[in-house]
């Protein structure tokens, strides 16, 4: 038995899921999730095709160095990323990148995506953020780790609850989604590219659409989540 075995299957899973689910372009995707008891994080290898991934070549770190615990390949290279969104969002336990077609789209129109329907306020309650673009300074210098401050700034711009508002738009790149636990994260990455395609197409057919009205919105995200949330199953 490796160590952190169940993390490192439970990521290797989520990595296999997104590709299932046709978010990944190449290998451009990378799912982590952390354990916050044990103060680590789990997350994909560097450039390994994801069908020679296994549950060994996960890379797992500790949460606050950086330093790798265990694993013997290379961590994903937008680790650094990953590490600046768990400090900052605390409730976050799995994180997804992507660059799947449609978010990837309004990602480079640098364009926030807008709440236009109930599809999009079951995970997100209110439209999904877009970054500012990065100074050359920091392109030239920590990348991957300023990308992850520059989403935590926008958060914290906008004053928003991360756990309610699970994904960004990384400008000119593409989207980043997290949730409570490494499939809730998998699932707000599969419901953002939807909503992503849906926003599109709507802007096609209506290009002055308005979003959805504040009352349905509300509904929608409320009866999904936090203390009177009633769709689904109780558990
Ligand atoms: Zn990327």
């Amino acid at each position: 038995m490796s160590s952190y075995a169940g993390l490192r299957e439970q990521v290797l899973e989520a990595n296999l899921e997104i590709v299932r689910a046709g978010l990944v372009v190449l290998t451009f995707g990378n799912v982590s999730g952390a354990d916050r008891a044990a103060g680590v994080m789990a997350i994909k290898p560097s450039g390994v095709p994801y069908d020679r991934l296994s549950a060994d070549a996960i890379v797992v770190l500790d949460l606050e160095s950086g330093d790798v615990v265990a694993g013997e390949a290379r961590p994903s290279s937008d680790t650094p990323t990953h590490l600046v969104l768990y400090r900052a969002f605390a409730g976050a336990g799995g994180i997804v990148h992507t660059h799947s077609p449609y978010a990837t789209a309004w990602a480079q129109a640098c364009r926030e995506l807008p709440c236009l329907g109930t599809t999009h306020a079951d995970h997100f309650d209110g439209p999904v953020p877009l970054t500012r673009q990065l100074r050359r300074e920091e392109i030239e210098a920590d990348y991957e780790r300023l990308t992850g401050e520059a989403i935590v700034e926008e958060f914290a711009r906008l004053d928003l609850d991360p756990l309610a508002r699970p994904a960004v738009l990384v400008a000119s790149h593409g989207p980043f989604a997290w949730g409570a636990d490494v499939s809730a994260a998998v699932e707000n990455a599969v419901a953002l590219e939807a909503v992503a395609a849906g926003a599109l197409r709507t802007e096609l057919l209506r290009p002055d659409a308005a979003p959805i009205g504040a009352d349905l919105r509300e509904r929608h995200f409320r009866r999904k989540h936090g203390p009177a949330a009633y769709y689904g199953q109780q558990r």
